[in-house]
């Protein structure tokens, strides 16, 4: 059935909001079979942004492990520092082709709104971000450049305040003006077409790396390294290798305190979550036996959210992609690491995917090849990071912010 991988996916909307996602679907049906739309994706994103974005040979780590050859694919070099722009460049032109004026966007940490803020000031539309009024507050130079963009930033202020609540918001402004408002949803999750569309857009990182590593070693990696949030970087790349079955895939979660404390966001490399159905799509969340939301935790907001892309999860199903957890402590280590030996600075979420790397390249020989996918660049972390950093009893820290939790819960 359309929209569905396995029993994963659908479209669980009211039935309100049912011609303006017909009309999209269809839209995007259409500019799929058009060269000319893919061409100007591909001039716009090769000329306002970088693409192709490298893949560079990460020498240095490479010989501090003295493993498989470390390869990093560099979203981080994209306008607006992260592979967001990617699905926020496609979806514009499709707003274009469909004709209206305005745009809508969740955004929690502040990093996908910056990136349809941009895009609309680019081309021309009316902007309102929804925000968390939590978000709002940790993320005030994001909220500052949105509006200095055009945008108008929303604080949401029901329930938890943040990035769940934000969505459910954006629905709500699209269920009321949907004949001039496309909701560009930020990630492969949602109502079918999203999960689709999105993975359409972000595929543009797989098929270059495809070509790159074979044009650099004349094969194909062993492995390939991707964060999931929502799932959109993972699958992008993920999909120029799904048909090669001697590339493994990995997609690594956020592991926060680790899983024992349960302050984490793994829906697929955990036992914690379960099949369920909310914001329009079926998939794995993490909530509780009535299907009300548990809270999540991770050190990177971008990873930080219930649910998971239902292709992900049907891949999962599949046995084609591994999910694995990086925790808060580790991905602080890998990124320390990172910047010392190869003077990079990934994002926190793309860190997870190095921290994860850096765990198994241990077992694997040097006549073999990994690539990461840095999906972003970790300047904005500047604070969480240097918070961190600073904290010298860092072990003390975990464990203190883990009783705090459970004494929480003693409460509750
Ligand atoms: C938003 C974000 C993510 C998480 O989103 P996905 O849809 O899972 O890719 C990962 N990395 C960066 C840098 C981000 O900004």
């Amino acid at each position: 059935m359309k929209g569905y991988y396995g029993e994963f996916g659908g479209v669980f909307i009211p039935e309100i909001l049912m011609s303006t996602i017909e009309e999209l679907t269809k839209a995007f049906e259409e500019a799929k079979e058009d060269k000319e739309f893919w061409e100007e994706y591909e001039r716009i994103l090769g000329n306002y942004s970088c693409r192709p974005t490298p893949l560079t040979y990460a020498e240095n780590l490479t010989k501090y492990f003295g493993g498989p050859k470390i390869y990093i694919k560099r979203e981080d070099l994209n306008h607006t520092g992260s592979h967001k722009l990617n699905n926020v460049i496609g979806q514009g032109l499709l707003v274009k082709r469909m004709g209206k004026k305005r745009v809508i966007a969740e955004t929690g940490a502040g990093q996908h709104g910056v990136a349809t803020a941009t895009m609309a000031a680019k081309f021309g539309f009316e902007c309102t971000i929804y925000m968390g009024e939590v978000d709002v507050e940790r993320q005030r130079p994001n909220v500052f450049w949105m509006e200095q963009l055009g945008a108008k930033v929303v604080p949401v202020k029901t329930g938890n305040r943040t990035l769940k609540d934000a969505i459910n918001e954006a629905l709500r402004d699209w269920a009321t003006n949907m004949d001039t408002t496309h909701y560009v949803l930020g990630t492969a999750c949602g109502p079918h077409p999203f999960p689709e569309m999105v993975m359409y857009f972000q595929s543009v990182i797989g098929k270059e790396a495809k070509s790159q590593i074979i044009e650099a070693e004349g094969r194909l990696p062993h492995r390939v390294y991707a964060c999931v949030g929502g799932g959109s970087n993972a699958i992008g790349i993920f999909s120029g290798f799904l048909e090669d079955d001697e590339v493994e895939l990995i997609g690594v979660e956020a592991g926060g305190y680790g899983l024992e404390t349960k302050k984490h966001a793994a829906r697929l490399a955990s036992k914690d979550a379960s099949i369920g159905v909310a914001q329009g799509y079926k998939t794995y969340f993490l909530q509780d036996d009535c299907g009300q939301m548990l809270e999540t935790h991770s050190v990177a907001a971008g990873l930080d959210y219930i649910g998971v892309s239902p292709i992900l999860a049907y891949l999962k199903e599949k046995g084609r992609v591994r999910f694995e957890v990086a925790t808060d402590r580790e991905v602080v280590e890998a990124l320390r690491l990172t910047i010392k030996t190869e003077g990079l600075i990934p994002a926190l979420e793309s860190t997870h995917a190095f921290a994860c790397a850096y765990r198994e390249i241990k077992q694997m020989s040097k006549d073999k090849i990994i690539i990461i996918n840095q999906s972003g660049r970790g300047d904005k972390d500047i604070f969480t990071v240097a918070d961190a950093l600073k904290d010298e009893l860092w072990e003390k820290f975990i464990i203190k912010k883990a009783e705090v939790y459970n004494a929480n819960k003693l409460h509750k």
